[in-house]
């Protein structure tokens, strides 16, 4: 037995190939295999209760375990029939580049190696795409919108300090301060709440500005909360919109909101994790316009992009203010472009990491494989085929949209004549559907709240889903509905 985890080349040419005929059936035949499969007790309880091995396995071996224990029991986003959340399927360079950056393995903490300029360049490439600015800006690859919520709320609020002569890096939030006030709308992501928290700010420090009636944030309120606030002696400092929320794809009207900012001279984050990259489909450009005037977007090119989880970006518009938000590099050892050794400024200066992996290097294949065009392409196929599902479901006596349809994500019920009208059993209903449907595996849907009520939620995200696959999920719900009803 050999000390540490080398293999001789054979051995690893050898697993790699095995690896690579799993991969390639997982992802081949996922046509041919239930979207999900609930896992049986017995199946959670070998993954749970497994013992470390006091003497090392064979490779071999646990290849084999991970293929019969493992493998089979993917989440089901690889298959053209999930609709759930936002999880799309591995673009399969991805997988390949995922292989190939682990093989490289560097850390983008920073220096002066090859991952450090693809990210610069992915980065920079996922700016163009969207149209934000590419000078004076930064961003960094993160695990996803929920850091990257952090590092641009953290950017907002050291603006906000810095722009009222507080250390805040120094003194945090203690102190007779004067409460800073974040606005969000009810539709806004969780990961917002979760970043406020972290950043000190408090839950409490959340105003909820409401939405009008395509779930869009109310402006008028967010003009007169701002007002309110200022009045009570607060400080407003941020406004978090969303470029297609995660229930129903709504995109908040950023043009009046960053008009807002502006006058406010508030900070404006845009959560674009999900809808960000719809500036590329004709039809939706306009709606979101404005995201070229934000101060800082997340954006997650695991969501509508098929790169392989994890991969979310956070851009923001004054990459000098970022560095202030995160450097403990005295500026004297810092490195700078063009001077001394170490390459361009450090990644690690920019964010919460250190340790950084290599997620750049699916990002920049992925992008270069599909091309402006080709995500395009990709954006408005998903879109049509959304508005494809959202017509279905509205021709069908027996659903309704419970909002409208927006970017790829739609919203609905089913609402058999017996139950109109009767709000608590149509819930209790549409819940053992979404169950039936999620457990019989010919497809799978997640749920949402729409204004109280449980609503199913499709999201359409796969290339390889056809408009065939949107009329068998409405049979099969109706289908499950149809069971769920004779025992409720
Ligand atoms: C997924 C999502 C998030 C959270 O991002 P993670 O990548 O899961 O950290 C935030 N906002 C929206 C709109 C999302 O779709």
């Amino acid at each position: 037995m050999s000390h540490g985890p080398a293999l001789d080349r054979e051995a690893f040419r050898d697993l790699a190939r095995a690896a690579l005929e799993l991969a390639d059936g997982h992802l081949g035949g996922v046509r041919e295999r239930a979207v999900f499969q609930p896992m049986k007790p017995d199946e959670r309880r070998r993954l749970l209760d497994q013992r470390l091995p006091d003497e090392g396995r064979a490779p071999r071996a646990i290849l084999e375990l991970f293929r019969d224990a493992v493998l089979p029991h993917a989440m089901g986003n690889g298959h053209p029939r999930f609709f759930g959340w936002v999880n799309s399927p591995p673009a399969p360079l991805g997988v390949v580049a995922d292989f190939l950056a682990a093989a490289m393995n560097p850390s983008c903490a920073g220096g002066d190696h090859a991952a450090i300029y693809l990210e610069r360049a992915a980065v920079r490439w996922l700016m163009e795409l969207i149209g934000f600015p590419t000078t004076g800006s930064m961003g960094l690859l993160v695990s996803g919108a929920s850091v990257a919520s952090i590092v641009g709320l953290a950017a907002a609020r050291q603006h906000a300090a810095t722009a009222h002569g507080w250390d805040i890096r120094a003194d945090g939030l203690q102190g007779a301060r004067p409460r800073l006030r974040l606005y969000v709308s009810p539709e806004g992501h969780g990961c917002l709440r979760k970043a406020a928290e972290l950043l000190g700010l408090g839950a409490s420090a959340i105003r909820t500005i409401p939405v009008g009636a395509r779930f869009e944030m109310d402006v008028a309120a967010l003009r007169d909360a701002i007002a309110a606030d200022r009045r009570a002696g607060d400080l407003p400092f941020c406004v978090a919109a969303s470029a297609g929320t995660v229930g129903t794809g709504a995109i908040d009207p950023l043009t009046a909101i960053a008009d807002l900012c502006e006058r406010e001279r508030l900070w404006l984050h845009v959560d674009g994790a999900y809808g960000a990259r719809a500036v590329l489909a004709g039809s939706e450009a306009a709606r979101v316009a404005g995201m070229e005037r934000v101060d800082s977007l997340a954006l997650d090119p695991h969501k509508w992009l098929s790169v392989p989880a994890e991969c979310g970006a956070i851009l923001i518009r004054d990459g000098a203010l970022l560095r202030d938000t995160f450097s403990l590099v005295p500026p004297y050892l810092r490195t700078e472009e063009g001077k001394g050794f170490g390459g361009l400024p450090w990644f690690s200066e920019y964010g919460v990491q250190q340790t950084r992996g290599f997620r750049a290097l699916k990002l920049w294949m992925v992008l270069q494989h599909l091309g402006r065009a080709g995500i395009a392409a990709m954006i408005e196929r998903h879109i049509a085929l959304a508005r494809h599902l959202a017509q279905l479901v509205d021709a069908a006596p027996d659903f309704e949209l419970l909002a409208p349809s927006s970017l790829s994500i739609v919203a609905f019920r089913y609402v058999p004549d017996a139950l109109r009208g009767d709000a608590t059993r149509l819930d209790d209903l549409n819940r053992r559907v979404m169950e039936q449907v999620q457990s019989e595996g010919e497809a799978f849907l997640t749920n949402t709240l729409v204004n109280g009520r449980f609503a199913l939620r499709a999201c359409v995200l796969h290339d390889a889903t056809t408009e065939a696959d949107l009329a068998a999920l409405v049979e099969i719900v109706r289908r499950a509905g149809a069971q769920a009803l004779r025992v409720i």
